[in-house]
């Protein structure tokens, strides 16, 4: 590490690199943001669901995945398709995803994000006291509705696996929810049971990530350079340097990547890091006549519904190992019916717009990769379902590191070749 960090590059402006942008220009160090979009938060943090799901921090990769693997092999599964494809990385992928499917590591990943989660809010909450940021950002908690009351146990098994009490998460009736709710009655089917979490929050991800920029321009200090793709990266006289597709190379002291998906060329410098894109998608709508105010996930259907302002936001499916980010307006359209057969007044469905998809960058252990490749680079990666919940906590993170007080991040030491 040179000897003492006083500039540094992010490259990448989603809510990853906002954030970690932040973590650095409050710890002295200037910063320049870099990203091949003309703004920021345009890649996968653009259109998300909108959640701050800081309870829900399960880990993809669980025991019930061996049930559900006939169906998904078989493409009987709407919500979840993963695809076939020649290439050793993703096949290791998709071993170590396996391979995290035992109780033991789904407890260990879940309790891993959960601690990471809780940190992330306690930062949103000290990052909104110091500054005024709007973002449609507000607390009206979150309800999981499951329609097979067989679930019961397992998702109390869950809930009693984080340690938050009953005010932060609870198991409602169908009536119970509805006094809350009161949309709800409308929901098809009638939920078996819901898991409230009063304390869950929303905001919309883009203005977040442009009205952060703004201050940290105003009051950091902080430089922007949108619209560059950055091509390579190399360490050089103690000094990392970052070149650009236009051939202009950008010292620093650090360079931080925050890509989401990691850039080819850290590949080509030693860093397999095992994160694997998988597709999903968005739209936003006019509020309807029983938009909710708490924000839904419809677990039969795996679909999430934001309420942000004036509009509903909705987002699902999880297409493993799709790399473009084009619109099947196939599954766009099986997204919307998912969406109005679930919820049927909940939003405009007829007047649906912001249609959208992005990679979620995901590890096999539903968990970031923060870490260095050398004393000069840095990276803060594969965010997975959770980048937006998890955004603030992660760059925190990065910022103990880069400085050198870093605590002591459980499972770091296998970060290489990880899972
Ligand atoms: C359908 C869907 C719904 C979701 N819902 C939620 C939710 O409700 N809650 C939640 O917490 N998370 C959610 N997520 C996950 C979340 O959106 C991601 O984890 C998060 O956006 C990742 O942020 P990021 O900053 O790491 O990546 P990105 O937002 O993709 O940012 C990476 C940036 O790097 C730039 N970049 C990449 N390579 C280069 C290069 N070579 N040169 C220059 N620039 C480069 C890109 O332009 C991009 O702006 C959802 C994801 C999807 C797809």
């Amino acid at each position: 590490m040179p000897a003492r960090t006083s500039t540094a590059i992010v490259l990448g402006a989603g809510v990853v690199g906002v954030t970690t942008a932040y973590a650095l220009a409050q710890r002295g160090i200037q910063v320049t943001l870099v990203d091949r979009h003309v703004e920021p938060a345009m890649g996968t943090s653009h259109a998300n669901g909108a959640q701050l799901s800081y309870l829900y921090t399960d880990a993809l990769a669980s025991p019930r995945i061996w049930r559900q693997l006939p169906a998904l092999l078989l493409g009987q599964d709407s919500a979840f398709r993963f695809k076939i494809r020649p290439d050793p990385d993703y096949a290791f992928w998709l071993l170590a995803f396996l391979r995290n499917c035992t109780p033991a590591r789904f407890e260990r990943n879940t309790l891993a994000t959960f601690e990471l989660a809780m940190e992330s809010r306690l930062r949103m909450d000290e990052l909104l006291a110091r500054h005024e940021l709007k973002f449609d950002h507000v607390e009206n908690g979150k309800m999981h509705l499951y329609a097979d009351a067989g679930l019961r146990p397992l998702v109390e098994e869950i809930r009693r696996l984080k340690p938050a009490d009953a005010e932060e998460q609870v198991i409602l009736s169908h009536e119970e929810a509805c006094a809350i709710e009161p949309t709800l009655v409308t929901a098809n089917p009638k939920p078996a049971f819901v898991l409230y979490s009063p304390k869950e929050a929303v905001g919309d991800p883009y203005r977040f990530a442009r009205e952060l920029l703004g201050v940290l321009k105003a009051q950091y200090g902080v430089a922007a350079r949108f619209g560059e793709e950055a091509v390579g990266l190399e360490e050089t006289g103690g000094e990392a340097v970052l070149t650009l597709e236009s051939g202009e190379t950008l010292p620093a002291d650090q360079v931080v990547v925050c890509t989401g998906l990691p850039p080819r060329f850290l590949k080509g410098m030693g860093l397999k890091l095992p994160i694997c894109p998988m597709k999903g998608y968005s739209f936003t709508a006019p509020a309807g006549p029983a938009a909710p105010e708490v924000s839904l996930t419809d677990t039969l259907r795996r679909t999430v519904i934001t309420r942000l302002g004036n509009a509903v936001r909705v987002a699902g499916l999880a297409d493993l190992g799709w790399r473009e980010t084009g619109i099947d307006q196939t599954r766009l359209e099986s997204l919307i019916r998912a969406a109005r057969e679930g919820l049927p007044q909940a939003a405009d469905y007829e007047a649906t717009y912001n249609h959208w998809t992005g990679l979620r960058p995901m590890t096999p252990d539903s968990q970031p990769r923060i870490g260095r490749l050398s004393p000069v680079i840095a990276y803060n990666l594969g965010h997975g379902m959770l980048g937006w919940t998890l955004a603030m906590g992660s760059s925190e993170r990065l910022g103990r590191l880069i400085t050198g007080n870093a605590q002591p991040m459980p499972d770091r030491k296998d970060i290489a070749n990880a899972c």
